[in-house]
């Protein structure tokens, strides 16, 4: 095996590092490592002036750890004074085993990337001397500021877990409960321990649904894309306020945002259970903000940047699903009167979700644009029930053609001249982002058609916007008109506009799209049409069937380029023509187009070496098929835990499962749900249904399934199964 112990002794000034190697090269020199050390630390501190490196070189693990053990047990005697070891290691256990001198002292771990423990074949011990060096140089910050974390929560230095954002919250929130005299439901698993006896099939609905708000379409005037911070934080401290304007019905919450496709409403009544727990946590989340507001503590404020995840999060002690669930509903509330308030103040809402927001400004360029979002965050901040939300303007899009979250195309202006007010509509500050899903779906050989036709249907226009814009603002300079463009000016171009695209649909745009797909159809006659078929999950779906290449191209260029509501009409004109190419009716059923992905999100998935916290949609994010799954975070990219991504996914589809058998029977005709226990019908006579029907739940099913079979989760694999075979 190959290894390197690295001791790094502060008081001694000391680094000590031990590399096991069973071959004979020795590619480390004390003075390789001091450079690397001095490199990794940023500020020159005196106490690392004198520091001296010192390498061994041992063939086994063995000899290794012995030496380890000795250097330990050597520097004990020493330094007689307290002593703390802070280790950084792959595995700990193992580590522990083989170097028993560690049991004298107090320890402290460090979380470690996983990404440390992948040597190279060759030139491996470079690497793994920088990497500790980089590691040690950095312990000393971990170690001061988990002195200051320790002093905050009033908690042990060794007691920490390693996720301490969770931890600390634990630890205060079972302070605030029982302070209040409150039961603690502290358990491991995720399901409170209230007393009672569980006999394993438990209805937790934990699953909770993130509303999202589509509105698909072109946009081609500048819009915004605005990031929403705080949303938990700010919806605990206003639940009162929510709970007033509502009349008083908290944790009687109805659903009014539409709920999602994977919608398996469960309306228990056990959030007036938990109303003191919720007025407990909101006071404690008072005291951070105060912590965190007036005395600027970090840890108060992490703790409130993470408080939703904490509170979602089955691994924090006390995670109470019903908890999740009330904070949940009176999150949609607010995010519902957010969203109101924003139409009120005249931004045309073009996608929402709990974490961004994407608004259309309606200006035609950027700076007023820039000058709306100002007062429109201005004068949202000013209101009370949103005073802890924070919105931060992400990106400016000069025109935006969106069909959903993971689908859409535009014109987005760069972000580093945000300060210079002019000369921000250059052409050279702009990005043509192109972000299109459905695209994967498509053979390889038209991906790239599909992404340069998409691009063109924008920039065109808004090229042909700014020349217009241009050469009305040369006019008005002869006459000494008002500089601003009038509403009335902004309309007549808008107009202006739409006529050029129409001409360019019916002349550029349509004889691009025939010689594309006519080359298509060349190109793919002879070959077999297995070829024609995209990414390895659409085998796997029974939706989709496998069309020619030909097909799938008009279909979804034409899905694509009829978002722009002003020109459908030219699009689906041109649309017919394409289809009379490949032979196929305008009406067709194999002619309309649907998005060819099922989409499941995992939430809420947690790094453990860097806390970062995000929602995995496994079957549209390019970056997780077929590869392994890891944090998104650049610096970081340690892989999720297998195992526990397994057991979320297993407990889903478990408990999904259960809420498909326990489903109400609705009413065909009048859509009640079934009250009585065995009439065959309805009283208005009508007949009954289940309210999820089996294709939408198996359809849900075979969706675990392909993710169980591209990760070989083996174990979900078998459950989803089963599932499956026995309907
Ligand atoms: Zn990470
Ligand atoms: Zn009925």
């Amino acid at each position: 095996g190959r290894a390197v112990y690295v001791m790094y002794f502060p008081t001694s000034l000391r680094v000590h590092a031990v590399v096991v190697n069973p071959f004979r090269n020795k590619e480390l020199s004390p003075a390789f490592l001091e450079k690397q050390f001095r490199d990794a630390c940023q500020t020159a501190d005196p106490l690392h002036e004198n520091l001296t490196f010192h390498v061994d070189y041992h063939t086994s693990m063995d000899a290794g750890s012995k030496y380890v053990q000795r250097m330990l047990l050597e520097y004990r005697q020493q330094h007689p004074g307290p002593v703390i070891g802070i280790i950084e290691c792959p595995k700990l256990q193992a580590i522990r085993e083989s170097v028993r001198a560690l049991d004298d002292f107090p320890c402290v771990t460090i979380p470690c990337n996983a990404r440390d423990n992948n040597y190279q074949a060759l030139g491996w011990q470079a690497t793994a001397g920088r990497t500790s060096m980089q590691r040690c140089a950095a312990s000393t910050q971990w170690f001061n500021e988990r002195i200051s974390l320790a002093r905050y929560a009033h908690v042990p230095l060794g007691n920490f877990e390693l996720d301490w954002l969770l931890f600390t919250a634990d630890v205060f929130f079972s302070r605030a409960l029982h302070d209040q005299q409150q039961v603690l439901w502290i358990s491991d698993d995720g399901i409170p321990d209230l007393g009672g006896t569980y006999e394993g099939d438990t209805c937790f609905a934990d699953e909770v649904i993130q509303p999202a708000l589509t509105y698909p379409g072109a946009y081609r005037r500048v819009s915004v894309e605005l990031k929403i911070h705080h949303l938990a934080v700010n919806s605990l401290l206003k639940s009162s306020q929510v709970d007033e304007m509502e009349g008083g019905s908290i944790g009687n919450f109805e659903n009014d945002i539409p709920p999602g496709p994977n919608a398996t409403e469960t309306d228990y009544n056990d959030a007036s259970l938990c109303l003191p727990a919720f007025q407990v946590l909101k006071q404690l989340i008072q005291r951070c903000i105060s912590d965190a507001v007036s005395s600027g503590n970090v840890f108060a404020d992490a703790i409130l940047q993470h408080l939703y995840r904490w509170l979602c999060s089955p691994r924090s002690r006390l995670h109470d699903p019903a908890l999740h669930r009330l904070l949940h509903n009176v999150m949609k509330k607010v995010f519902a009167l957010l969203l109101a308030e924003f139409r009120k103040l005249g931004a045309n809402v073009i996608f929402a979700n709990f974490s961004k927001i994407i608004i259309d400004t309606g200006k035609v360029d950027l700076p007023s644009a820039r000058a709306y979002c100002d007062s429109l965050l201005k004068t949202l901040q000013t209101r009370d029930l949103f005073e802890w939300i924070e919105l931060e303007p992400l990106h400016y899009w000069h025109s935006l053609l969106f069909m959903d979250q993971y689908n859409y195309g535009g014109i987005q202006a760069k972000t580093q001249n945000v300060t210079s007010v002019d000369s921000s509509d250059g052409e050279d500050d702009i990005d043509i982002v192109s972000s299109w899903n459905i695209a994967e779906y498509l053979p390889k050989a038209t991906q790239d058609h599909f992404v340069l036709i998409v691009s063109e249907f924008l920039y065109v226009p808004w090229k042909y916007m700014k020349e217009q814009v241009a050469c009305r603002a040369a006019v008005r300079d002869d006459t000494s008109c008002t500089p601003s463009i009038t509403i009335m000016a902004a309309e007549n171009l808008e107009g202006q506009v739409v006529d050029y695209l129409r001409g360019q649909i019916g002349t550029y745009f349509a004889e691009k799209l025939l010689t594309i797909v006519s080359d298509i159809l060349l190109h793919f006659k002879g070959k077999g049409k297995s070829e024609s078929v995209g990414p390895s999950n659409r085998e796997l779906d029974p939706h989709l069937h496998k069309g020619d290449a030909a097909l799938e191209f008009i279909k979804h260029i034409c899905a694509v380029l009829a978002l722009d509501q002003n020109v459908q009409h030219d699009i689906l004109r041109m649309r017919k023509n394409l289809l009379k190419l490949v032979r196929v009716k305008e009406f067709a059923p194999e002619a309309q187009f649907q998005d060819p992905c099922a989409a499941f999100i995992l939430p809420n998935v947690i790094c453990s070496y860097c806390n970062d916290c995000r929602d995995l949609d496994l079957c549209r994010d390019s970056t997780l098929q077929g590869h392994e799954w890891r944090c998104a975070v650049p610096q970081c990219g340690q892989p999720y835990h297998r195992e526990e991504m397994e057991n979320a996914l297993l407990q889903i589809v478990r408990q999904r499962e259960r809420l498909y058998h326990l489903q109400d029977l609705v009413c065909v005709r009048c859509r009640q749900v079934k009250a009585a226990h065995v009439s065959e019908q309805c009283n208005c006579g009508g007949s009954f249904r289940c309210k999820e029907e089996a294709p939408q739940f198996l359809g849900k099913m075979r969706v675990f399934l392909n993710v169980a079979v591209s990760q070989k989760f083996e174990l979900l694999q078998d459950c989803v199964r089963w599932i499956l075979e026995v309907r």
